[in-house]
């Protein structure tokens, strides 16, 4: 491997490159405009775009591409133009692109859901450049970051929403600052370090399961004696394979200018995580897709596959990933930093009044926004945060709060002094103000929030999008209610005292997976939507369109559109898991299992024949169980047929999503129960596919 250093960002077209390779005033105006916003010209465009063909030609590219994110697709779309011209009459060509092609592309937009903003016969689509992230090139590919809108301007992708969400606490972040005097911010922005978990699976063991092949999750199986209740995976030496594919997958990363820092072994078996170091919003969820990406096509180089679905395995942890998000401003300051005495930090005491009002007045968006069918398996299982949203605070902080919503205001700061081990050799160090909690959904860590929810397959998007306008909304509240009162001390201690008390309900600091919070909970009117079609309706609840259409984030019909997509997204994954279980039932598991059975009874007719009176009550238990099992494996898929038949046979997305989680995907484990159940009582090899055991332990 080369020097980190020297390769770090070698692929990527940043700024040192362009104001290398374009003119002084060309390149100011590029920077005064990805800062504040602005028309780009032509006279912007063609030099940017001159230099971005050159450089990229120069590191092998032939093509360029707009990437961007079609809602709520995993992973990112492209589509390759070759920079080749019109021959000339000499039959020549020129390697072209200009300013134009850099700013718009103009992709058939029919093929990408649109939850009914476009219709199939109204096609045009359009890719707008973001200039606020970098173009790269990857594969002999020069990579564009873009948005993706319609014909008419409504948002078709992710990441659309979440640029308007920056502008939108930007603004209200400003104003925020302003109240305390603050002169030096000029912009501020939202942060976010994705976490980012996934399994790993031998390939050729893959490709023997058709269910990790079709659906990314196994469907049927059941743990070997070993599992991960030994707590000996987490951290633990990572296999010489998966480091050899770690150290490809990181050198990529790094080219890419993608900070990739964190790498160790999950809780899980074959489980994993990397974290790059946090970056402003949109640039995380360009780097978010790009990782995802080559975390899967670095794997193939490896022979292994990448699993990025939530929940994988049964049995052992699923997957998440975490959102560390923070609110900061140009001159330095963060929003989320309680600095040495919180109690008297009035900037981040009213911030935290305002975030603890906008998780209670948002929880089922926040909920939904963190949500897909893989989710569900993990949110409320003892792994995850509970699907109930609430917020950790921890002690230093949490005190602070106690004290204000006691006395109105808070006094003194807890300090958690040093921590000494006792031994004379080893330092006496600082020890944190805070100690983490991993049961909660949302948990302070000392200067972000980390939202723990997201699902690790999802993009980041939607939960950064209500992050920040739920922000800029409480923002906004504040400042209007705050702005030239006359005793503005006096006024920020009540302010924050009325909003801590109107919403205390949603801090909880205990243990989030006791069997005590989802009651305690439901006492403190805390919504507990366990399945993702009871919390997508947050989408286009009053006050969350009211929300959105304020800040220019989305629009009631662009809201609409995402919950119909989400709906159809659901049942739709719901509908492949129960097909393919149905097929890996008839076709592989009832077969293998015939055979084995008939194997069975031939065997005790041979020992009757030849010992007769032998006592065969072993094999002939095991005959009747078996044949039972494959009765009602047989009766199991063929009731999943029939209740996917009925969800289908509903009219609108809403009621098909209801029909495939209450109809068919319980049916679904009516027939998991049965297999799993032959599983354990067929012999190894006449089991027609991998088991967990050789899947998860890859060592
Ligand atoms: P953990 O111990 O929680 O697993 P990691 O080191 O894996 O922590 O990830 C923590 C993530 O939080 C990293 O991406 C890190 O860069 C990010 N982070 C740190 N400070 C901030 C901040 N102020 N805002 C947003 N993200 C941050
Ligand atoms: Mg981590």
């Amino acid at each position: 491997m080369n020097n980190l250093a020297e390769i770090f960002g070698a692929d990527v077209f940043n700024g040192a490159t362009m104001k290398a390779m374009v003119a002084p005033e060309v390149y100011e105006k590029f920077v005064q405009l990805s800062k504040e916003g602005g028309e780009i010209t032509r006279e912007i465009a063609d030099p940017i775009a001159a230099a971005m063909k050159e450089w990229a030609i120069g590191k092998g590219a032939t093509h360029f591409t707009h990437v961007f994110q079609p809602y709520i697709i995993s992973i990112h779309a492209e589509k390759h133009d070759s920079f080749c011209s019109l021959p000339n009459a000499e039959g020549k060509v020129e390697a072209d692109f200009s300013g134009k092609d850099l700013m718009m592309g103009e992709p058939d937009a029919s093929s990408f859901p649109s939850g009914g903003l476009r219709q199939t016969s109204a096609a045009r689509g359009y890719t707008v450049w973001d200039i606020t992230s970098p173009a790269y090139v990857k594969e002999k590919i020069l990579c564009i970051p873009t948005v993706f809108c319609s014909y008419t301007g409504e948002a078709l992708d992710t990441k659309t929403p979440l640029l308007r969400s920056m502008d939108a606490v930007n603004e209200q972040g400003l104003r925020l600052l302003k109240l305390f005097g603050n002169t030096t911010a000029t912009k501020v922005t939202s942060y976010v370090g994705p976490e980012q978990e996934f399994f790993l699976v031998d390939r050729k063991l893959w490709e023997q399961r058709p269910d990790l092949v079709y659906a990314g999750r196994t469907l049927f199986g059941t743990l070997p004696p070993k599992g991960q209740e030994m707590d000996d995976q987490y951290f633990s030496s990572i296999p010489t394979r998966i480091k050899a594919y770690l150290n490809d997958l990181n050198e990529q990363l790094w080219r890419l200018g993608i900070t990739a820092k964190t790498e160790h072994k999950e809780v899980a078996p074959g489980q994993y995580e990397v974290a790059p170091i946090f970056s402003i919003s949109t640039v995380a969820l360009d780097s978010n897709y790009v990782l995802m990406d080559a975390l899967k096509k670095t794997a193939a180089k490896h022979d292994l596959v990448c699993l990025l679905h939530e929940k994988p395995y049964a049995g052992v942890n699923g997957s998440g990933k975490h959102n560390n998000w923070s609110i900061g401003a140009d001159d330095g300051t963060n929003f989320f930093k309680p600095g040495k005495e919180p109690h008297q930090n009035k900037l981040f005491l009213l911030v935290l009044a305002c975030l603890t009002k906008a998780v209670d007045q948002n929880a089922v968006l926040l909920r939904a926004s963190a949500s897909n069918a893989g989710n569900d398996h993990r949110l409320g299982a003892n792994e995850a945060p509970p699907a109930i949203i609430s917020m950790y605070l921890g002690d230093q902080v949490g005190d602070v709060v106690d004290q204000i919503l006691e006395n109105g205001v808070a006094t003194h700061s807890l300090h958690t002094g040093k921590l000494d081990l006792g031994v004379s050799t080893l330092p006496v160090l600082d020890k944190d103000p805070t100690d983490r909690n991993r049961t909660s959904p949302f948990a302070f860590t000392g200067n972000r929030f980390e939202f723990r929810m997201v699902a690790s397959s999802n993009s980041i998007g939607d939960a950064n999008t209500v992050l920040n306008t739920m922000m800029a909304d409480v923002f906004c509240e504040a400042c209007d209610a705050l702005e030239g009162v006359e005793n503005f001390d006096a006024a920020v201690d009540k302010y924050i005292y009325e909003t801590l008390n109107a919403h205390q309900r949603v801090i909880f600091n205990g243990n989030g997976y006791s069997e005590e919070w989802p009651l305690e909970a439901a006492k403190r009117g805390l919504p507990n939507k366990k399945s993702v079609v009871d919390a997508l309706p947050a989408y286009t609840y009053d006050g969350t369109v009211k929300m959105f259409e304020k800040f220019h984030v989305l629009t009631r019909s662009e809201l609409e559109a995402r919950e119909n997509i989400l709906e159809e997204q659901y049942s739709g994954i719901i509908n492949i898991e129960a097909k393919t279980m149905v097929y890996m039932a008839s076709n592989l598991i009832e077969p293998a299992v015939i055979k084995y059975v008939t194997e069975l009874a031939r065997s005790i007719s041979t020992i009757q024949k030849a010992c007769p009176g032998a006592d065969t009550s072993v094999q002939e238990d095991a005959l009747v169980k078996i044949s039972a099992l494959l009765a009602e494996t047989k009766a199991a898929s063929d009731a999943i047929d029939v209740a996917v038949a009925y969800a289908s046979s509903k009219e609108d997305s809403k009621s098909i999503a209801r029909a495939y989680r209450d109809q068919v995907f319980s049916q679904m484990a009516v027939l998991r129960n049965a297999v799993d159940t032959l599983e354990g009582l067929v012999a190894k090899e006449a089991w027609p596919m991998p088991t967990y055991g050789d899947l998860l332990f890859l060592d």
